[in-house]
């Protein structure tokens, strides 16, 4: 097997097999009313903010207005970034490989999903709307044979997309892009992007100017070469027991690691007498690791973020149905606001406890190291991004990823994401037809991309 990443996970591309279920999509599918021109929605996995700024600075894709930063979710994967996106139902775990809380045991994984297509192995309902995404047997080949399988992607998108009925949208996937980077690196993106350029404009001539062309990325993607976090042997020299199961209680350090795709994040299950705060301290100092956030037991209004630049902890607070958060600096400066909290200070956006609302904080952060930093981080362990959400979720830092040995033998990783820093955590959005925002949450995206 050749992944390298939970956007090369199996299970969608067993979803695309040709004769996959139209049945069930033809019943899910809302046809779009006539007030509004056709629209083509593509999303290019894996490509960064700044790599199509800079190709739109080069020329490329000029038809298309501005485009906006689309934040992606940490940890900034792709289901989990397009269930947000799409509103659609969360996936199990954050890759296909995870732990199931109830069933207290490691679940998926390559193996369960060879074969046909069952509703169980859809991870998030998002996979209905599409009308195209790459064939089962371009997962494995693209590491092979990255250029052929990119051409052949992109033509049959094309034959699709020119077949599909021409009063209804059409929303496509190309998955290689993401791949491309991991193992060919931005200079080899580049070259993708400028055929993808001259066939969308092959496709607005063919389907008219009046269609609108609406292009995305799920995440963006750190542009450097990556080494692996050794994650597990730290987590055994400071005492812990790594395991697949926790049918039965025993022993005070038990943690469940999953380890798959390699990207920059990993995420940890305690056994019920393991403690969430001392796990992440005890990762405090393994080099790679950024920070890590939890959720203290029983404390649904703050998420505690701690790393080797010290301890805060996020608290929220819901006031007449605003939204509020305070940055509580216990030591240090984890995730490097002390400038943001000035600035806001300086404006007068803090009430006497601290607080500030949530838009005060998105303005000031759309573009800093940590994305939404607030929101985003504490939402990570509150929110139901997945089924299964972590103990405690880690952050690692640009040019480290965690996975699955057997990948990480297999290629040097050019590229990664999954951690919340801001290559990874910034995607686009733009469109032939309409402008913006400068920035849009993943929550918010719906509406731009579906409506
Ligand atoms: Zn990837």
């Amino acid at each position: 097997m050749s992944e390298v990443c939970p956007s090369h996970d199996p299970t969608p591309l067993v979803v695309a097999r040709d004769d996959a279920s139209d049945e069930r999509r033809t019943v899910l599918r809302v046809v779009k009313s006539p007030a509004r021109a056709r629209r083509l929605l593509l999303c290019l996995d894996g490509v960064p903010f700044d790599v199509v700024t800079e190709a739109k600075s080069r020329g490329l894709f000029d038809n298309f207005n501005a485009p906006a930063r689309l934040l992606s979710p940490f940890p900034t994967l792709t289901n989990v970034a397009l269930a947000q996106m799409l509103s659609a139902t969360v996936p199990n775990g954050y890759e296909s490989l995870y732990f199931d809380r109830e069933a207290k045991e490691l679940r998926g994984g390559v193996r369960k999903y060879i074969g046909r297509r069952t509703p169980d192995k859809i991870p998030s309902s998002y996979m209905d709307e599409l009308d195209y995404q790459e064939p089962l047997a371009f997962e494995f080949l693209i590491y092979v044979a990255t250029e052929a399988v990119w051409k052949t992607d992109m033509r049959r998108f094309r034959e699709r997309f020119l077949a599909a009925p021409p009063a209804r949208d059409f929303f496509g996937f190309l998955k290689a892009t993401d791949g491309l980077l991991h193992i060919g690196g931005p200079r080899r993106l580049s070259v993708a992007l400028e055929s993808l350029d001259k066939l969308l404009r092959e496709i607005q001539r063919e389907a008219g100017a009046e269609t609108e062309i609406v292009l995305f990325s799920d995440h963006g993607m750190n542009l450097e070469e990556n080494r692996r976090l050794h994650l597990q042997t730290h987590l055994r020299r400071s005492g812990y027991e790594i395991v697949n199961h926790m049918h039965r209680p025993r022993g005070r350090a038990r943690v469940a690691a999953p380890a798959f795709g390699l990207c920059g994040y990993a995420a940890l299950y305690c056994g019920d007498e393991t403690d969430r705060g001392e796990l992440a301290g005890a990762l405090a100092d393994l080099e790679g690791v950024d920070f890590s956030v939890y959720r203290e037991e029983g404390d649904d209004e703050s998420a505690v973020v701690t790393g080797a630049r010290g301890r805060a902890v996020i608290r929220r607070l819901q006031r007449g149905g605003a939204t509020l958060y305070r940055y509580e600096q216990q030591t240090g400066d984890p995730l490097n606001l002390d400038g943001v909290a000035r600035a806001l200070e300086e404006e007068g956006k803090f009430d006497a406890e601290g607080f500030a609302a949530d838009a005060d904080w998105l303005a000031l952060t759309s573009k800093h190291e940590y994305p939404d930093a607030l929101a985003n981080l504490y939402e990570s362990v509150h929110a139901p991004r997945v089924r299964h959400t972590a103990d405690v979720l880690v952050s690692l830092r640009d040019g480290f990823y965690y996975g699955a040995n057997v990948f990480s033998r297999m290629v040097r990783l050019l590229a990664t994401h999954g951690n919340a820093l801001r290559a990874s955590s910034t995607a686009f959005l733009m469109s032939t037809h309409r402008d913006f925002p400068t920035h849009v949450r993943s929550t918010e995206a719906r509406p731009l991309l579906r409506d």
